[in-house]
C-alpha cells in the first residue's frame, strides 16, 4: 500500500475534534490514489551514490522535467564533533582567571564508536553527575529536542542497569530511570499532544487502517514527550517499536517511564555513560525472536551499530529514516562507498521541516535563548544580525516585534534583501561600537573577529544562531589579558583590562539549542515527516526505492504541512480546473517542483 493510498484512506475518516475545515479527500492537499506518477516520478528524487549533492538540480537525459531528479541540495557539514556534549562543559580550553591563574576547563565529551571502544563490562555504576533540571541536548547541532525534564531523580545514583525493573503489568523489557514517574510522564505526553495535531490526526484517520502493520521499528532519537507522541502514533498505525536515546542527556526520565508503563521497550535515561549509550542501543536490536525491519535514526549511531554488529539484519530491513544532518551525511558517505544496503529517506531536507526549523523555530527561540540567559529587555535595544537567510529573518522579525532597533549585515545583494523588510543594511564595523546585542547566523566562519570584540561596548551580548561555533572567533578571546567569568550556565563574562565586559552566550555555539527549548509544534512537523517516511518506505513496492538516499516526495512534504492546517482553522484555496491547466499543475499537488528547496548556508559554503 503506497503512502498515497494510506493517506487517502486516512483522509476519509472524519476528524471530529478539529475546527471545521479539515482536509477532505477532495482537498487538493490530500494525496490521492489516482495521482499516478507522483511517487514513481518523485522516487527519482535520489541523490545518486556517485555524486555529491550540488546546489542545482541535475537533469537526467530523458527526464520529463527538471523536477524529476532532485539531488539533495545540501552538502552536509560535519557536525559530529558537536555530538553529545555535556551542556555544562566547554571546549576544554584553558581559562585565565581574574587572579591570573590558568584553569583548565573540562574537555568535550565525545561518544566513541564501537570499533573504537566497547567495554560493556567496565561500566560505571554511578553517573556521578547531577542532571540538570532543565537542559537541552547539545548533541547534534541539527536535531532538536525540547527535553525539559522536570523530575530530577539524580538522588538515586544506582545505575538503571543494576535495577530489576517491571511495569504494573509485569513486563520488564525496558530499562529506564524510575517507573514510578510514569503518571507524571503521561501528563507531559498529553501536553505535547496538544501541539502535535498532525500526528493526532494521523491516528484518528488511520482508525481501522494499519499502514504499519507488521513493521518492527527500532528507533534512536531524543526521548522526549514529543517522541512519545510519535511512538504512540506509530504503534496506533500498527508498528512495534523498540527505542533508545540518541543523546546521553536529553531523555526525559518521566516520559521514558510513561512509555515503559504503556508497554514500550525503551532503553534510556538522562545521564547515561558512553557505555550505557551503546548498551541501550544494543538492547533494542539484540533480542531473540525479534528483528527490526525499519530503522528510525537521529544522528546515525543506531544505523552504525547495526552495520558494525549485526550486518545480517539488513536482509530484513526495508528502509532507514534519518532526521539529522550528521546522520544524513553518514548515509551519503555509505552510499558513495557503495555500502548502503537498503533505501534511506533523508527527512532532514524536507521543505516543510526546514522552513519550520530555520525560520519559525528561530523566530521564537532567539528571544527564549536570550531571555533565559541574560533577562535582557529587548525594547529599544540596538541589535545587529549577521546574515539574512531563513534564520536571520526569523531573528530580525522577532526582535523588531519586541521593539528593538535592528541592523543587518549581508554579503548577498539580491536574494536576502533586508532593506525591503525595513532593516538597515550595514557593515559590522559601522555599528559595532553602538549595538547592545550581536547575533550571527551566516553559517560562515570568523564573522565576529577579535577586532570587533575589542570595539564592542560594555555589556554587549554576543551569541550565535548558526550551525557551527566558528562564526564568533571565541578562541581569540582566550588570551592572558582577558578574564573569563562564568556567571551562569552557558553565560560567560569576558573582561578587558579596563573593566569592559562582554556577555558571551554558549561559548559561541548555537544559542537556542544550548539555552532554550524548541517549540513542540516544530517537532510535530519533524515527527509527522518521519511517520510518513516510514509508511512510504515500508509500503513501497519492490523496486521503487533502491539502495540509495532519497528525499521525501514533494507531495508528502505538502501533506505534512496540510495536516497541520486544521488546527488553525486555516482554509486553502483550491485550484480551478482552468487555473490548474494554466499553471500546468495537478489540482491535488505537488504545487512546487521537486527542485524547490530552501537554500542553506551549507549550500553556499560547501559546494564543489
Ligand atoms: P541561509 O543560507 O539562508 O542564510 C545565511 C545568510 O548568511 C546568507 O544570506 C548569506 O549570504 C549570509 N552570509 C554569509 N556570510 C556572511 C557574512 N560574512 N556576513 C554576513 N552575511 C553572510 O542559511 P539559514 O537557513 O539562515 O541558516 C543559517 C545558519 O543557521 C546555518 O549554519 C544553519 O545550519 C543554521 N541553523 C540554525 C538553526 C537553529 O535552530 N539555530 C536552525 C536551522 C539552521
Amino acid at each position: 500500500m503506497s503512502v498515497q493510498v494510506v493517506a487517502a484512506k486516512m483522509a476519509e475518516v472524519e476528524l471530529k475534534d478539529v475546527p471545521s475545515k479539515e482536509v477532505t479527500p477532495e482537498s487538493p492537499l490530500t494525496p490521492k490514489t489516482d495521482d499516478k506518477g507522483i511517487v514513481e516520478n518523485e522516487s527519482n528524487a535520489v541523490v545518486t551514490s556517485s555524486t555529491t549533492p550540488t546546489t542545482e538540480p541535475t537533469v537526467k537525459a530523458g527526464d520529463p522535467s527538471p523536477g524529476f531528479l532532485t539531488p539533495n541540495p545540501i552538502k552536509m557539514p560535519q557536525a559530529s564533533a558537536m555530538k553529545r556534549i555535556d551542556p555544562q562543559q566547554n571546549g576544554g580550553e584553558a581559562f585565565v582567571n581574574r587572579d591570573g591563574t590558568v584553569a583548565e576547563a573540562p574537555r568535550l565529551k565525545k561518544i566513541q564508536f564501537a570499533d573504537q571502544k566497547q567495554e560493556f563490562n567496565k561500566r560505571p555504576t554511578k553517573i556521578g553527575r547531577r542532571s540538570l533540571s532543565r537542559s537541552i541536548s547539545q548533541s547534534s547541532t541539527d536535531s532538536y529536542s525540547s527535553a525539559a525534564s522536570y523530575t530530577d531523580s539524580s538522588d538515586d545514583e544506582t545505575s538503571p542497569r543494576d535495577k530489576q525493573q517491571k511495569n504494573s503489568k509485569g513486563n520488564g523489557d525496558f530499562c529506564i530511570k524510575n517507573i514510578k514517574q510514569a503518571d507524571f510522564g503521561r501528563r507531559e505526553i498529553e501536553i505535547a499532544e496538544q501541539e502535535m495535531p498532525a500526528l493526532m490526526a494521523l491516528r484518528k484517520r488511520a482508525q481501522g487502517e494499519k499502514p504499519l502493520a507488521g513493521a518492527k521499528v527500532v528507533g534512536c532519537t531524543h526521548i522526549t514527550a514529543q517522541t512519545a507522541v510519535l511512538m504512540e502514533t506509530l504503534s496506533a498505525l500498527g508498528a512495534q517499536c523498540r527505542w533508545a536515546a540518541c543523546n546521553i542527556y536529553s531523555t526525559q526520565n518521566e516520559v521514558a517511564a510513561a512509555l515503559a508503563e504503556g508497554g514500550f521497550s525503551v532503553f534510556a535515561w538522562k545521564g547515561e555513560s558512553e557505555d550505557d549509550f551503546w548498551w541501550c542501543i544494543d538492547r533494542c536490536v539484540n533480542l531473540e525472536g525479534w528483528q527490526p525491519n525499519m530503522i528510525l535514526d537521529d544522528g546515525g549511531d543506531l544505523t552504525h551499530w547495526i552495520y558494525k554488529k549485526y550486518p545480517n539484519m539488513f536482509k530484513k530491513i526495508k528502509g532507514i529514516v534519518e532526521e539529522s544532518v550528521t546522520g544524513v551525511h553518514r548515509l551519503y558517505q555509505l552510499s558513495k562507498a557503495g555500502k548502503l544496503c537498503v533505501p534511506a529517506m533523508n527527512v532532514n531536507d524536507s521543505v516543510t521541516k526546514q522552513k519550520f526549523d530555520n525560520l519559525y523555530c528561530c523566530r521564537e527561540s532567539i528571544l527564549d535563548g536570550l531571555k533565559r540567559t541574560t533577562d535582557v529587555m529587548f525594547g529599544g535595544k540596538q541589535v545587529v544580525v549577521c546574515g539574512y537567510g531563513e534564520v536571520g529573518k526569523g531573528c530580525c522579525a522577532a526582535l523588531k516585534a519586541m521593539g528593538s532597533i535592528v541592523y543587518v549585515t549581508e554579503i548577498d545583494p539580491i536574494s536576502h534583501c533586508p532593506i525591503m523588510d525595513g532593516f538597515r543594511l550595514v557593515k559590522l564595523n559601522e555599528v559595532i561600537r553602538q549595538v547592545d546585542i550581536v547575533i550571527t547566523c551566516t553559517g560562515n566562519k570568523n564573522v565576529v573577529v577579535r577586532e570587533y570584540l575589542d570595539r564592542m561596548k560594555n555589556g554587549c551580548i554576543v551569541c550565535n544562531m548558526g550551525h557551527s561555533n566558528t562564526e564568533i572567533d571565541v578562541a581569540s578571546l582566550r588570551t592572558p589579558e582577558l578574564t573569563w567569568e562564568r556567571v551562569r550556565s552557558q553565560v560567560d563574562h569576558v573582561i578587558w583590562p579596563d573593566g569592559k565586559r562582554i556577555v558571551l552566550l554558549a561559548e559561541g555555539r548555537l544559542l537556542n539549542l544550548s539555552c532554550s527549548t524548541v517549540p513542540t509544534f516544530v517537532l510535530s512537523i519533524t515527527a509527522t515527516t518521519q511517520a510518513l517516511a516510514l509508511i512510504e518506505l515500508y509500503n513501497a513496492p519492490e523496486g521503487r526505492y533502491k539502495q540509495d538516499v532519497y528525499l521525501l516526495p514533494k507531495k508528502m512534504d505538502e501533506y505534512v504541512a496540510s495536516l497541520h492546517l486544521p488546527t488553525f482553522d486555516a482554509h486553502l484555496t483550491e485550484l480551478s480546473d482552468e487555473q490548474a491547466k494554466y499553471l500546468g499543475l495537478n489540482k491535488n499537488g505537488p504545487f512546487k517542483p521537486n527542485y524547490y528547496r530552501l537554500r542553506t548556508s551549507s549550500d553556499q559554503f560547501n559546494t564543489t
